[in-house]
């Protein structure tokens, strides 16, 4: 690969997340030698200004996670360039397709999905989606199926499937991939991981923030289209695929719109009962007083900042159990979590009641604030009481949680693995062309079923989690969710 180009390379998403991956790529000795990164965007500025720009965004990160030093960055510097372009406009591209030089090209578009159609078409007429060049598209790919139509057409126009690259970065996440180790490493899971054991799963990604000034994307969109469609229903697809033949990623993408398409839609009839709305209205968030959804947004609005949805899989092996979501924004903590709940065991030996009380089993995926995967077990109470009394311990499954290791290893920025697998043309952690259909297609069901009943979402008090509905929406059938 010759080049990496960043169309969107002075925005937020590159110089907070791309350009500081690559410098730790390249500080672990791990980017592609020669590969030439060209920052791409409309603003007219010099090469040197550029660059002292990215530093200034790298540097301060790198010295948090003690990994800065003047000979890696030289390194990157070496490597940069800017270059100023519409990338709307053919003319302007072709002048950027020869500053990328001779070899393959690899186009990551940080800029708006608005712009991707006329994007990926002028690439094409500029000789930037050749056969071995490849595209990586940020979400949201569109705003609902058929939007979502419209923009992959024009990609599939430009680029074939094997060479797109469409991005969810919770997939790049060290813990997520650490599930698919989890289930498909070890004998002892995979017997357990069905309906004869589990009894739910949970899925929750908080927030503790606001929309603040990003109203007029997500007031667009709303928490279902901004996490539900992607980030959520991935991290579903994970836990309930079947075991892939190998860790090819067609094998892998096949699983997981197996799973997707044995979603049970949700109907106008249902949208009561498995799903529930919300609206954050003023409150306190770790300790500070907070302004309303719409006093953000300036005006009154119908968008839901918190959804809650139970999701119910159609097959052998997850009928019966439920999984269910929950996000939101201005909740009570960030973070971000997977619930494997099991089933109690069939019979105490040890009584009931506070003394002998048996909690189930449940594993916990953790992905933020922290990454770490625990299980908790019963456990004797140490001592020497005549009746045995049970504690719940939990067991990190996490690395380095051993004792032999030393320092556990830097916890890698997750655009840190996507990037690289990007440039190495691995595509099993970025979504498929079907996967993304699918998943739209089920959203779009939802948003459907709302529309039809005129669901207005409920309000609830900034740092709560969401409306009294959402506890309801697993308190009915006996479980509630998972508290800290
Ligand atoms: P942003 O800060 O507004 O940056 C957009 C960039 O695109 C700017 O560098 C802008 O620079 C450039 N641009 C706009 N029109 C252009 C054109 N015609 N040709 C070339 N460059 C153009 O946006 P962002 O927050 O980085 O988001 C970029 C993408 O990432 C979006 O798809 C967003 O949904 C997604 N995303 C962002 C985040 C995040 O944390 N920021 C997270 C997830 C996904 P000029 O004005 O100089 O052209």
């Amino acid at each position: 690969m010759a080049a990496l180009i960043l169309f969107g390379g002075g925005g937020d998403l590159a110089m907070r997340m791309l350009l500081p991956s690559l410098y730790f790529l390249d500080h672990d000795g791990l980017l592609p030698q020669g590969l030439k990164i060209i920052g791409a965007a409309r603003s007219q500025e010099t090469v040197e200004d550029y660059i002292a720009k990215v530093r200034q965004a790298v540097q301060p990160r790198a010295e948090a996670d003690d990994a800065w030093d003047e000979a890696s960055w030289a390194r990157l510097a070496a490597r940069l360039d800017y270059l100023a372009v519409d990338a709307t406009d053919a003319e302007s591209l072709r002048a950027l397709k020869a500053r990328s030089g001779e070899g393959d090209t690899v186009s990551f578009l940080a800029v708006s999905p608005s712009l991707y159609g006329r994007i990926v078409t002028a690439m094409k007429a500029a000789g930037l989606a050749e056969k071995n060049d490849r595209i990586v598209l940020e979400k949201p790919v569109g705003r609902d199926l058929e939007s979502f139509l419209e923009i992959d057409d024009a990609v599939a126009h430009a680029f074939d499937e094997r060479q797109v690259f469409r991005i969810d970065h919770y997939l790049g996440k060290e813990t997520v991939q650490n599930l698919i180790a989890l289930r498909f490493g070890n004998a002892i899971f995979e017997p357990l991981w069905n309906n004869l054991t589990i009894d739910h799963v949970q899925i929750t990604v908080g927030e503790t923030v606001g929309v603040g000034d990003r109203w007029p994307y997500y007031d667009e969109y709303g928490a279902l289209r901004d996490m539900v469609q992607n980030h959520m229903l991935q991290l579903l697809c994970l836990v309930a695929m079947e075991p892939p033949s190998d860790l090819d990623p067609d094998s892998v993408r096949n699983e997981k719109v197996k799973v997707l398409r044995s979603l049970r839609p949700v109907t106008a009839e249902d949208a009561e009962r498995v799903t529930v709305r919300g609206q954050y209205v003023e409150g306190a968030v770790e300790g500070r007083t907070v302004d309303s959804y719409e006093t953000e947004r300036g005006q009154p609005s119908d968008t839901e900042t918190f959804v809650a949805i139970r999701a119910d899989i159609d097959n052998w092996r997850w009928a019966g159990v439920p999984f269910f979501m929950r996000t939101g924004k201005r909740l009570p903590e960030k973070r971000t979590e997977i619930v494997i709940q099991f089933k109690p065991v069939p019979h105490s030996i040890f009584g009931h009641g506070e003394r002998g009380a048996i909690y189930d089993n449940r594993l916990v995926i953790e992905l933020q604030p922290d990454e770490d995967i625990s299980l908790s077990v019963m456990n004797k109470k140490p001592g020497l009481e005549q009746r045995m009394q049970l504690q719940p311990i939990q067991m990190s499954l996490s690395w380095g949680q051993d004792g032999k290791d030393a320092a556990p290893p830097r916890r890698r920025i997750a655009y840190e693995r996507l990037l690289l697998d990007a440039l190495h043309g691995d595509s099993t952690l970025f979504v498929r062309r079907d996967e993304a259909e699918q998943a739209w297609k089920w959203i779009d069901e939802v948003a459907d079923a709302w529309a039809c009943r005129e669901c207005r979402p409920l309000d609830y008090d900034a740092g709560t989690w969401g409306p009294e509905a959402a506890d309801l929406l697993l308190s009915r059938t006996g479980r509630k969710w998972n508290a800290r």
